[in-house]
């Protein structure tokens, strides 16, 4: 029998972690002969609800779960992690200047990266999921020296899911379909669902919808703005559907991608694209052996120049406030 994989989960007990654990438990997120072991690290005073989805974890009697502690330290949460989901986040509320949203979560990115240098598996690889995810994942990088920087990745594949259903729904065809889409630079707002090297069945995506107005009034914005449609809708945020995309992030990630296809994961620029090195931007990735690569030469548009751009610069901004509170 092999060895538990350890899968370290922050906000454990929040929505996206709800939606999350059982898929982990029940072998979705490293496949289906794979056994894993949960670490839930939650602030004390959500550690009771977290001990509530243990117990529901129990009794959904997982044969590949082989167990599930739960912790409010962070050094002690990451200790022998294989796998680390950092969900856990500082929401922003109303009329919270960006400054301190970015620095609640310094207070939150900085000693989980350190706890992660100090005890994390050798073979740690980590997802970043709160927001803002591609800087609390800079935050936690920064703070864990001896972790290869290619380990700290965050999350713009629920960009990528999103991106994939508007598009197969305007081809009129499945997702399944569908290849080679790419989310470019930060899950915000900014944020670039490229089409202009995707595929539909094996055809260029966008010469085969060839429709320039509804690529940039409609598939863009709809994209990016999906979050606030689900909470719009449905009164709660999309919690079901993050969860799916982690579990997506981490599978991909750890299983491949398919021969002629890629993903989307925000992760270390080495300078690819004109994204400023040390950035981590979302790319079209390529993954094998647990080890990702940016898709390389691909001809960028004008249109697709600025958009990168401007989203990149948003990064850029993010970093530089980040160094002025001390925080990398
Ligand atoms: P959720 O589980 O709904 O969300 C957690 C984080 O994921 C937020 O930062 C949220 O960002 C982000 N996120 C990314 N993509 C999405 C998406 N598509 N939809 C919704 N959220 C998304 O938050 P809850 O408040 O339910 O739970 C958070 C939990 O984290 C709480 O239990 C809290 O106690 C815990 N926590 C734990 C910490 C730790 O372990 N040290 C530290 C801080 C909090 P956004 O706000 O932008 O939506």
């Amino acid at each position: 029998t092999r060895t538990p994989v350890n899968v370290t989960v922050t906000g454990a007990a929040g929505q996206i972690g709800y939606a999350l654990l059982f898929r982990i438990a029940s072998g979705q997120l490293l496949g289906a002969d794979v056994p894993v072991r949960l670490r839930l690290l939650e602030i004390p005073q959500a550690v009771k609800a977290a001990e509530g989805t243990a117990m529901e974890l129990d009794d959904c009697a997982f044969p590949l779960l082989s167990g599930v502690d739960i912790f409010d330290d962070a050094t002690k949460a990451f200790e022998g992690a294989n796998v680390a989901l950092l969900v856990g986040a500082r929401p922003r509320t109303k009329g919270m200047e960006r400054g301190d949203l970015l620095e609640a979560n310094g207070g939150i990115f900085k000693p989980q990266g350190e706890a992660i240098n100090a005890g994390a598996a050798d073979d740690i690889k980590v997802l970043v999921v709160g927001n803002p995810a591609n800087t609390n994942a800079l935050i936690a990088r920064s703070h864990a020296p001896d972790v290869p920087a290619e380990r700290f990745t965050a999350m713009t594949r629920l960009d990528h899911n999103r991106a994939l259903a508007q598009l197969a729904r305007k081809a009129g065809v499945s997702v399944a379909d569908l290849r080679k889409l790419t989310i470019w630079g930060n899950h915000s707002a900014t944020q670039y669902p490229d089409i202009f090297h995707a595929e539909i069945a094996g055809k260029n995506a966008a010469e085969t919808v060839n429709d320039q107005a509804w690529l940039e009034n409609d598939f863009i914005p709809t994209v990016a703005k999906r979050g606030a449609a689900i909470i719009e809708a449905r009164g709660a945020s999309s919690a079901a559907s993050a969860a799916s995309a982690a579990i997506d992030h981490v599978h991909t990630w750890v299983n491949g991608t398919a021969e002629g296809d890629w993903t989307s994961m925000a992760v270390v620029s080495d300078g690819s694209y004109g994204v400023p090195e040390g950035l981590i931007s979302s790319f079209p990735v390529t993954t094998k052996d647990g080890a990702w690569e940016i898709v390389q030469g691909l001809e960028i548009n004008e249109f697709s120049r600025g958009r990168i751009d401007a989203s990149v610069a948003e990064l850029a901004e993010e970093r530089d406030a980040v160094r002025k509170l001390g925080l990398i």
